[in-house]
C-alpha cells in the first residue's frame, strides 16, 4: 500500500527523484536532501507504514537485515568514526515525514553534531513503577 500524499511513497514510485543508494523489492535507501552530515542516508520500506509500532515485524526484520551492510557502507565511504541510526516516531519525537524511516548519519569526532541527549535520574521507586507499566502494555 502507498499513500498518495506521502513524499517518500512518491520517491518510491519514481514520481520524485532521489539520489539512490540501494533498492530491492522491499527496501529503498537514498541520500537525505537536507543532510546532518555528508552521506546522511534514509532507509525506508516500500510499503507505507507510519511508525515502528504499526509495521509488520517481518518487514522490520528486513530493514534490520540490511542495516549492518548499509551502515558499514555509509561509514566507510565517508571515512567516519561512527554513525547514528535514528528513527523518529511521531511529531513529538521529531518525525516530519510520516513514512517510517531510519536515518544513518555518519559521525566524526568533534563534528559539532549533537552528542548527548538530555538525561535525568529516576527518583527512588519510580523506575519500578514505570517498568511495570511498560510490561503490562507489552503484547506478545
Ligand atoms: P524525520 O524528521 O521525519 O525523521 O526526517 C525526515 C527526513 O526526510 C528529513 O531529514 C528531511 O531532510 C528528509 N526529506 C524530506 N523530504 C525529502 C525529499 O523529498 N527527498 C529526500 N531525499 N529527503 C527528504
Ligand atoms: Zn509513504
Amino acid at each position: 500500500m502507498s499513500d498518495h500524499n506521502c513524499i517518500f511513497c512518491k520517491i518510491i514510485a519514481g514520481q520524485i527523484p532521489c539520489t539512490k543508494i540501494y533498492e530491492d523489492n522491499q527496501i529503498l535507501a537514498f541520500l537525505d536532501v537536507h543532510p546532518i552530515s555528508e552521506g546522511h542516508t534514509l532507509v525506508v520500506l516500500k510499503e507505507h507504514t507510519s511508525r515502528v509500532d504499526s509495521t509488520e515485524p517481518l518487514a522490520m526484520a528486513r530493514i534490520g537485515e540490511m542495516l549492518p551492510k548499509l551502515t558499514a557502507s555509509v561509514k566507510n565511504a565517508m571515512g567516519a568514526d561512527g554513525y547514528n541510526v535514528l528513527c523518529n516516531n511521531g511529531a513529538s519525537a521529531g518525525q516530519v515525514v510520516e513514512h517510517m524511516h531510519f536515518h544513518i548519519i555518519p559521525r566524526k569526532t568533534n563534528d559539532g553534531v549533537v552528542k548527548h541527549w538530555p538525561a535525568f535520574q529516576y527518583p527512588d521507586g519510580r523506575a519500578a513503577v514505570i517498568a511495570e507499566k511498560i510490561r503490562k502494555n507489552l503484547a506478545l
